[in-house]
């Protein structure tokens, strides 16, 4: 791929995070041609972690939410959609009748929350969106202290939207169709691990109850379960996210899960793919593999990787997915891709200490490491993580100890 010069047009469709970092990134990298920056949201570029954490808890308000702190030289297109693309001829339609012709495309168009199929649909609410949360807002100040709120789904973000809810004074139950919260994310010793987390912060959380629909009350909603229901004041979902890809339906470019993109993310001559929506080649230290992560650092780490590759400064070294929760009033940190079925032993603390740092194994080397309220700890393991160092080499080494 040739770089990118004063004559070139780069179009990024999705004004998130990933998006804007790229403008960003692209301008800081010396690029000085023409650059355009489509979003479907009206709203300029803001970040998400805080909705479900500082914002909907009401400790501070929607003006930390901005992500644009310097100026930038960038076209906006806010309020529009990308409608297709045809990556051959770098042409991208919009939801306005409009079309632009560009040299180069970046796909930044992230994810959407999974929606509950069930009979009150619009009644259940989900957070993705500050217009998600403007409409959580809305139906919060109709609520008072002790109202009860279903809180779908056990994960990342049910387990921050409970957090928050309470803060308000709301009275939080969490419904979750697995054996426990985060199995699926972090694997089942982990999750046994963090079972006490809930509990601790006075929040209950129901374990394998499968919603088998959500109906309208008099006043309220019923959660019907497969053991028993559940009538609440509210109901907000967490289930997870779908990436954004069918705007690229007939766009020549690979969909699986995602967009499929290379080792530089790039997914055909002068198109790449970058965030959420990115299913990427990722050489981790334990080999090749093609991953979708939905992960704020990794966002950020694609724009940075794909200025870089396109203005010719290089390829990067391979980044190394990290990932952070604050949940039930403790941060979780999770460094590297573990699989499922990868090894974990805890190397600092006991299951039922407040705080320890955990290995993940594979094939006798370190595939993650994950924290329990030990930002520190993780942050010395990360070199072990950044390699893939064998197993018994870390233990002896023990830099988290340091
Ligand atoms: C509530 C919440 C809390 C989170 N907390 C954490 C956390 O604690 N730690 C962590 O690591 N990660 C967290 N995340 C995840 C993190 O925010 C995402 O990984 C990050 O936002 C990904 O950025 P993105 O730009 O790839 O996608 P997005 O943020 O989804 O942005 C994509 C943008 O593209 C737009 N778009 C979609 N389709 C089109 C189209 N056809 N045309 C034009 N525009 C389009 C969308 O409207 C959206 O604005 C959280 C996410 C949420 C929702």
């Amino acid at each position: 791929m040739s770089p990118l010069d004063a004559s070139s047009h780069v179009v990024v469709v999705g004004a998130g995070l990933a998006g804007w970092r790229t403008v960003e990134a692209l301008r800081d990298a010396g690029f000085d041609g023409a650059l355009t920056l489509v979003g479907e949201e009206p709203h300029p570029p803001y970040d998400r972690p805080p909705l479900s954490k500082q914002v909907l808890s009401g400790r501070l308000g929607p003006d930390i939410l901005p992500l644009e702190r310097r100026p930038v030289e960038v076209v906006r297109r806010f309020g529009v959609a990308a409608t297709a693309l045809d990556a051959g001829r770098r042409r991208v339609w919009l939801s306005d009748g409009s079309e632009i012709a560009a040299t180069h495309v970046v796909v930044a168009t992230g994810a959407r929350a999974r929606r509950l199929e069930v009979t009150a649909a619009e009644g259940v609410h989900t957070l993705r969106t500050r217009d998600d949360l403007d409409r959580l807002l809305g139906a919060l100040e109709r609520l008072g202290p002790g109202d009860r709120v279903a809180v779908i789904g056990g994960g990342f973000i049910g387990a921050e939207v409970a957090t928050a809810l309470h803060a308000r004074g709301l009275v939080p139950i969490v419904v979750e169709a697995l054996a426990r919260p985060l199995i699926g994310a972090l694997g089942p010793r982990v999750s046994a691990w963090l079972m006490d987390l809930p509990s601790r912060a006075d929040i209950e959380v129901r374990c394998r109850q499968v919603v088998r629909d959500v109906v309208p009350r008099a006043s309220g909603w019923r959660v019907e379960l497969a053991e028993g229901d559940l009538d609440v004041d509210l109901v907000v979902a967490g289930i997870g996210a779908d990436p954004n890809v069918e705007w690229l339906a007939g766009s020549g470019l690979e969909i699986d899960r995602g967009v499929v993109v290379d080792e530089q993310l790039e997914a055909s001559e002068g198109v790449a793919a970058v965030g959420d929506v990115a299913r990427f080649a990722w050489a981790g230290p334990l080999g090749l593999e093609r991953i979708r992560v939905e992960h704020w650092q990794v966002a950020a780490d694609h724009a940075l990787a794909l200025a870089s590759w396109w203005t010719g400064r290089g390829a990067p070294a391979p980044l190394v997915p990290y990932f952070w929760s604050d949940q039930y009033g403790t941060k979780i940190q999770l460094l590297g891709h573990p699989h499922a079925d990868d090894e974990v032993d805890l190397v600092l603390g006991q299951p039922t200490d407040d705080r320890w740092l955990a290995l993940y194994h594979r094939g006798g080397r370190v595939s993650g490491a994950v924290a329990r309220r030990h930002p520190r700890a993780l942050m010395l393991a990360r070199p072990l993580v950044e390699v893939g160092t064998p197993l018994d080499e870390a233990l002896r080494a023990a830099p988290w100890a340091g």
